[in-house]
């Protein structure tokens, strides 16, 4: 696809401004490069911590890790910030380092196609503009797309449905029969606002979660008062922490044998909280843990325990205009489903949205599970940088410290470039089939694959492990340190003609070490 000719042009197009997009507009501008813009389907800007904002939705990762290292925050109220503060945590980055001329609302991302001929992205937004850059960068994030599941007769039900990332604050719950599908991390934080509200609440759990204790707090005043006076203070409880969940790696990863004790005390944790021993048992699970991601809350178990709440285990065979249906033929009536069913992590771009060179779409390019050199550059797509791409996803500490590494990688592949007079580069597929052979070898022997459980990490397909990056924090920030021209092809455009129909060639240019 050639350019239109009224496509604006730009040097960087980044699509969406959640962590990952920001992260990325505030580290091009501090190094002087203006040439930008972030495309945002909705009118704000904070990605998924604009779209979620059920009742109760907070970080599960402490604030002072959960922010940028370049903008720390001292007046986080709480050890895990509620999702309005973390939003405008975003908004206030987005003043305070002078994003805001940069961004573009209302512009969801129709397509992306790589013109060969230019050495360009072609983008197409729903909204009819059309947009020509050089380089393009997704901070689509893996937790957009909700997943709605397929339960034959979901489209007859006649009450109100909602899933929990497009929560429906308008409509009153109060007295209302609910029925809640998933008990994952998005459930377990709401349940507990709602339950208290609504007339009865059958949850409906496929798989029990593992559960810790959430070791949260009110931040106090004094606190950030010390926090203000000398950041050193606040540096050092965000190191405090990082170690702290840095270590839980040993556990996931290296040594799952180590899971036992973490398990023992999720057990006490649940004995404590939930008395009734049928209860107990079905909220018991049957997997290691951590092979699904270990959720943290202190009210989810005593929620469960409430007089009006049930939690139906037997599968949902069907929806009706007015209930729910399981296996076992009973009907739970009810006004509301409530999906708490996350999201498509695995296959985090539709089809016919980024299409490579020899028009490749990325869904084929993934037939048999997600890949990327650095979770960052995949082969066929020139100029295309993902963060928070395959691979770079954690279960054990602050996703912001991945997003962070990928953006200073994507910079530095950014100046070398330029340095070496690259109008594009495309990683070579020897060096990204290697690297994610590694990945995958040491994927194999951690807890993910091992622990007797099936979860969204695992592509539904292959079974591999296409989300998770597989150790420590610091080694993925190791390995995205340097950027080295040699992992890649390097591509010059040469003018063929400087008529209105300008030609570009492109021939590969030698590629030398460059860090
Ligand atoms: P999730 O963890 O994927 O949980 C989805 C739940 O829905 C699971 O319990 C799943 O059961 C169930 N489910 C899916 N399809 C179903 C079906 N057809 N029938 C019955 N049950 C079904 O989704 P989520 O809770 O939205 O969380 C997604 C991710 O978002 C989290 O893992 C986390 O990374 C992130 N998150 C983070 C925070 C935070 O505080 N930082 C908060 C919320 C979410 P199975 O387990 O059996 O598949």
């Amino acid at each position: 696809m050639s350019a239109s000719p009224n496509a604006e042009t730009i040097d960087i197009a980044i699509i969406g401004s959640g962590f990952a997009g920001l992260g990325m507009a505030i580290r091009l501008k501090q190094a002087g490069i203006g040439d930008f813009l972030i495309a945002e389907q909705a009118g704000s800007l904070g990605g998924t911590w604009r779209d979620n904002h059920y009742p109760g939705c907070a970080c599960d990762v402490q604030s002072h890790v959960y922010s940028f290292s370049f903008a720390p925050n001292p007046r986080w109220t709480r050890m895990f910030a509620p999702q309005p503060e973390i939003r405008a945590y975003l908004e206030d980055c987005a003043t305070r380092f002078q994003i805001r001329p940069h961004l573009r609302f209302h512009h969801e991302l129709d397509s992306a196609v790589y013109d060969e001929a230019a050495l360009r992205w072609q983008l197409r937004f729903a909204n009819g503009k059309h947009l020509s850059a050089r380089v393009l960068i997704s901070g689509m994030g893996a937790l957009s797309r909700a997943v709605w599941p397929d339960i034959p007769g979901l489209d007859t039900f006649a009450g109100k449905a909602f899933h929990s990332q497009q929560w429906d604050h308008d409509y009153p719950l109060d007295g209302k029969r609910v029925a809640v599908i998933g008990t994952g991390a998005s459930a377990i934080q709401f349940v507990p606002q709602i339950a208290p509200r609504v007339a009865h609440l059958d949850l409906f759990q496929r798989t029990p979660p593992w559960i810790m204790p959430k070791a949260d707090r009110a931040l106090k005043p004094r606190e950030t008062r010390l926090f203000e006076r000398f950041p050193l203070l606040q540096r050092l409880a965000r190191a405090r922490l990082y170690w702290m969940l840095e270590a839980r790696v040993l556990g996931f990863a290296t040594h799952p044998a180590l899971m036992k004790s973490v398990q023992k005390l999720a057990l006490k944790h649940l004995k404590e909280q939930v008395p009734d021993p049928v209860l107990r048992e079905t909220l018991t699970p049957d997997y290691t843990i951590g092979c699904k991601r270990v959720l943290i809350s202190n009210d989810y178990y005593p929620a469960l325990t409430r007089e009006n709440v049930d939690v139906v285990t037997t599968g949902i065979a069907r929806i009706e205009h007015d209930a729910v249906v399981t296996a076992d033929g009973v009907r739970h009536p009810a006004d509301c489903l409530i999906f708490g069913t996350g999201f498509h992590v695995t296959d985090p771009f539709a089809r016919g949205v980024v299409i490579g060179r020899d028009g490749l779409d990325i869904v084929d390019t993934w037939r048999d599970g997600a890949h990327a050199y650095l979770g960052t550059t995949l082969p066929g797509h020139p100029n295309f940088f993902m963060i928070v791409g395959p691979n770079t996803g954690l279960g054990h500490n602050s996703m912001v410290l991945m997003i962070e590494a990928q953006v200073k990688y994507i910079l530095r592949a950014l100046q070398a470039m330029r340095r070496e007079g690259a109008d594009a580069i495309e990683v070579r597929a020897q060096v990204e089939r290697a690297y994610n052979e590694r990945v995958q070898q040491k994927l194999a022997r951690a807890i993910w694959s091992t622990g007797g459980c099936k979860s969204w990490y695992l592509d539904p397909k292959t079974g591999k492990n296409t989300t998770l990056w597989p150790g420590f924090t610091w080694r993925f920030r190791h390995l995205t340190r340097r950027f080295r021209m040699a992992d890649y092809y390097a591509y010059a455009a040469s003018l063929k003609s400087s008529s209105a129909n300008t030609e570009h060639a492109s021939v590969a240019i030698p590629s030398t070490e460059t860090a």
